[in-house]
């Protein structure tokens, strides 16, 4: 059987809300998933209160994705088994997703300012009720417009750090982040480690107290799974995988179950929900 630790809803920058998530991942058969949204758990907050977690027929890992502050790699760090309601935790994401909003705001502007005909309001047309507003998002836009035929050759053009349209927002330190994680009973894993793409800096980060090394991931080589595998070995980590599933037009996996891991690795992660 088969799950998948990696996920994103509309909270952030996903396509399908959390419902419609957990009942695509039933249809694909998947046994877990956890929800790993940027910067927010509300994804998950939402099925607890809609009554839809625990949910039948599926084990649900409660999860987020938190971006870590690096001068010039893009660093990711995936919290498994977080207390949705810890207050410290929400204080902090509040403060981050706060930054993301102003960094929207900048990033909007430079583009009007590189003669891009894009508003506010287009990129929240698409963001609809998200929270964790994203870079993906004014992409859609951007691609929306007829600017960019993918939003891939968008960020490759504008978006990307060190692109002209890039505005760095407020982020936590790594350090901080597996803090926070460990402090609001999660665990941190370092995830998608071939997009750090500095293998001296992802060793150095797995010394600073991550639990787990994303190594199965669609953009990782069977090559790098085992580079990552044997790094995971190495420093006494779990290993985990997922597909990053957003749902997004043009974006890989097209379909929840494309990309999954054995269970086996999902259920070394998987607490049963104490609420
Ligand atoms: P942000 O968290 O606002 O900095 O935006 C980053 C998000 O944009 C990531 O979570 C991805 O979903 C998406 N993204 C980043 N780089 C690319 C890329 N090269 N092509 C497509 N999507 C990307
Ligand atoms: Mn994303
Ligand atoms: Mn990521
Ligand atoms: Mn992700």
């Amino acid at each position: 059987m088969a799950s998948d630790l990696h996920t994103h809803t509309r909270c952030s920058d996903g396509l399908l809300n959390p419902e419609e998530l957990i009942e695509a991942a039933k249809e694909a058969g998947l046994n877990y998933i956890a929800i790993t949204d940027h910067d927010t758990v509300n994804g998950v907050c939402q099925l607890y209160e809609a009554g839809l977690y625990p949910a039948k027929g599926i084990k649900i890992i409660p999860g987020i994705e938190f971006s870590a502050h690096h001068e010039t790699q893009e660093i990711h760090i995936l919290g498994y088994n977080i207390d949705i309601y810890d207050k410290n935790l929400t204080d902090r994401l509040n403060d981050v997703v706060e930054g993301r909003w102003t960094r929207f705001s900048s990033m909007v502007q430079k583009l009007q300012e590189m003669e891009y005909d894009i508003s506010e309001t287009d990129v929240l047309e698409i963001a609809g009720d998200s929270t964790s507003i994203s870079r993906s998002h004014i992409a859609q836009a951007l691609v929306r417009k007829g600017y960019f035929h993918t939003v891939k050759e968008c960020f490759d053009e504008v978006l990307e750090k060190g692109r002209p349209a890039y505005v760095s927002h407020y982020l936590l330190q790594p350090e901080e982040i597996i803090d926070l994680i460990k402090q609001s009973g999660g665990i941190p894993v370092l995830a998608h480690p071939k997009l750090i793409k500095d293998d001296a800096l992802v060793e150095h980060l797995l010394k600073q107290g991550i639990e787990g090394v994303e190594a199965f991931y669609p953009k990782h080589s069977p090559e790098d799974t085992e580079r990552y595998v044997a790094m995971a070995n190495k420093y006494n980590l779990m290993i985990t995988g997922g597909s990053d599933f957003h749902g997004i037009e043009g974006r890989m996996p097209k379909k929840l179950g494309e990309f999954s891991i054995e269970d086996s690795y999902a259920a070394e992660i998987y607490r049963e929900p104490n609420i």
